[in-house]
């Protein structure tokens, strides 16, 4: 039977990284993806089809060997706790960091619990445990900069990349938890299966993640 793969894209902020990046690597949708509606799209090879879908589906995913690679960033990843798969390339792009951030001057927070709010529920309540501070952690799905504001918590856990959403919202980056870029994840099941199909895009693709560095020609 003739072997298919299936790689799942994030949408929105990634994709638009990503495009140039499989494009460089021989990977062409057959529809421009941006400007369709379309969640699954074929490609210039046969064997291989791109479906797009939310960057926090892309790990479930892989797991359950719906898609068998995968993009997504490490915040996704580590968020998701990503056991059933491989994460073979760092693609280096959609590069920053989570962070810690709070109220900027606000005194420090003693003789009660930590009140943190964030979407990385896991991340945050990983973090806190490993730094020996008791930490309420509370589930939100976006805006984190307004919670420290309404007095919904002391600190947020949330991406930054330049700060500036931070500052416009009266509060400073502290701690870094852990640089992020976005990563191609493959399916253990999928990666022992269909090695023979997978190789050749990881082998392309990590060569166009070197052609892509600062300073390389046609890089950033
Ligand atoms: P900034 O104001 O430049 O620090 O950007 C912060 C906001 O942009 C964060 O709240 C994130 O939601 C979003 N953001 C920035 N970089 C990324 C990224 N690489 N991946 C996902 N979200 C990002």
């Amino acid at each position: 039977m003739k072997q298919t793969l299936t790689l799942a894209l994030s949408k929105g902020r990634i994709l638009d990284d990503t495009l140039p990046l499989l494009a460089a690597a021989d990977i062409h949708p057959l529809e421009d993806i941006r400007s369709s509606r379309k969640l699954i799209f074929d490609t210039n090879h046969e064997h291989l089809k791109l479906i797009v879908i939310r960057a926090t589906d892309v790990p479930t995913y892989v797991e359950y060997g719906a898609a068998d690679m995968g993009i997504a960033g490490k915040d996704v990843l580590m968020e998701h706790g990503a056991q059933e798969m491989y994460e073979p390339v760092d693609l280096e792009i959609a590069k920053c960091r989570l962070m810690t951030a709070g109220v900027k001057g606000a005194a420090p927070v003693v003789g009660r619990r930590l009140k943190v709010a964030t979407k990385f529920v896991n991340v945050a309540k990983a973090y806190y445990a490993e730094q020996g501070i008791q930490a309420d952690v509370i589930k939100l799905y976006g805006a984190m900069e307004l919670a420290p504001l309404m007095g919904l918590a002391d600190k947020i856990v949330d991406i930054v990349d330049t700060g500036n959403t931070l500052r416009a919202n009266g509060l400073q980056p502290e701690e870094l938890i852990a640089d992020i870029s976005s990563r191609m994840v493959v399916g253990k099941a999928s990666m022992k299966m269909k090695y023979r199909l997978i190789e050749p895009i990881l082998e392309r693709l990590q060569a166009a993640v070197v052609a892509n560095r600062p300073g390389q020609e046609g890089g950033q």
